[in-house]
């Protein structure tokens, strides 16, 4: 499609076109995943499920940043908290999430300074203010988010704000979608790729997943219409056994990606194994401070190591994110777990499926 505006992507009349030939060409039962969490939302919030044929089924991948945080690294933040003379900043959909045996909302309300930030500049901002304490940064997400923590770590460097601290909890996309694959348990025909993590690594970065597993992929934008193209073009490829690497969100998207972003990270960053919840240890699919930048690296300065960590009791968060099970089908849903009482992180988060399900599903 040659549209030009957002809005036309809102268009009830160019949902009503998509959703037609969506039924004519569908005939097979397919399952399709996205892998962003702000996908999950738009799907539910527009009702996109509901009118889909019911050869097609959409299910949640591993996209909502504070879900996919392993539950060693939430146990981290909360003792990072804890320390003297530390300020914690971070984004506000890590407060809730259950550690172990707190949560950074419990640790704020027993005194200690957490601080919701808006970007990475604001955590900069209290480091210049409060030079006698260490201001840590909480840096969760993807490729998404990482850029502007680099951008704050060399401004931080730059301007000598020693007191700086980012812990690195970030995830990269790529090789969680080739572990995706090898699970075992994964029946997947087809991958609705993230549009905001495709703005930075572009088209072509997916191209290896696409070449070793012939997994027909479509890079989507978030609107009704953005979403039901890209459904079209995967079921379009499926129906005729035509797999392919697709854009269906170029106004935003480009086959190379954000050249200064990815040069941003590859410069503050390097590749780490990491683990996910849900999906254990993923080679290289971390993004470590590299060693330039050691002395804003929480981890090292605060000598903060990973330690083993309890799951949520009861919590199936892992096997909701590699949609292997829906909200509805935990014990828990519903029951013990609300977004105003959450078990698990899939229900704290905006993006999280669980509190999705709640939110729009009957
Ligand atoms: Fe975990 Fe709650 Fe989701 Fe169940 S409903 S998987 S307990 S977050």
């Amino acid at each position: 499609m040659a549209l030009e505006y957002v809005e036309e992507y809102r268009n009830p009349e160019l949902s009503r076109q998509l959703i037609g030939q969506i039924r004519a060409l569908s005939r097979k039962n397919i399952r399709l995943m996205e892998v962003c969490g702000t996908h999950t939302m738009s799907i539910f919030r527009n009702g996109i499920r509901s009118v889909l044929p019911e050869t097609i089924s959409l299910l949640s991948g591993p996209g909502c940043p504070v879900c996919v945080t392993d539950q060693r690294e939430i146990d981290a933040f909360i003792r990072i908290a804890r320390r003297e003379n530390v300020t914690v900043a971070t984004f506000g959909d890590l407060l809730r999430v259950p550690g172990s045996e707190s949560s950074l909302e419990k640790e704020r309300a027993a005194g200690r300074d957490i601080r919701i930030v808006y970007s990475t500049f604001d955590a900069l901002e209290i480091a210049r203010n409060h030079p006698d304490r260490n201001v840590v940064f909480l840096g969760v997400g993807f490729e998404t988010t990482a850029p502007t923590v680099a951008a704050s770590l060399q401004a931080a460097r730059a301007g000598a704000v020693g007191n700086y601290l980012v812990f690195s909890a970030h995830k990269q996309v790529i090789p969680a979608l080739f572990a995706l694959m090898d699970m075992e348990s994964l029946a997947i025909d087809g991958f609705l790729l993230p549009g905001h993590v495709s703005v930075i690594i572009g088209v072509e970065a997916y191209r290896p997943v696409f070449e070793k597993h012939g997994v027909p992929s479509v890079v989507a934008g978030f609107e009704p219409g953005d979403i039901l193209d890209a459904v079209r073009l995967l079921v379009n490829q499926i129906e005729t056994g035509a797999p392919a690497l697709e854009n269906a969100y170029v106004r935003a998207v480009t086959p190379e990606g954000n050249a200064k972003a990815r040069q941003l990270l590859a410069d503050v960053f390097t590749p780490v194994d990491t683990a996910w919840r849900g999906m254990g240890m993923i080679p290289g699919s971390g993004l470590a401070i590299r060693e330039e930048y050691a002395a804003h690296d929480a981890q090292k300065v605060l000598e903060i190591p990973l330690e083993p960590a309890s799951e949520p009791k009861g919590c199936r968060c892992g096997q909701v994110i590699t949609g292997q099970m829906t909200p509805p089908e935990c014990p828990l849903y519903r029951k013990t777990c609300t977004p105003m009482n959450p078990v698990g992180p899939c229900m704290v988060s905006s993006e999280g499926t669980c509190a999705a399900y709640y939110r729009y599903h009957r």
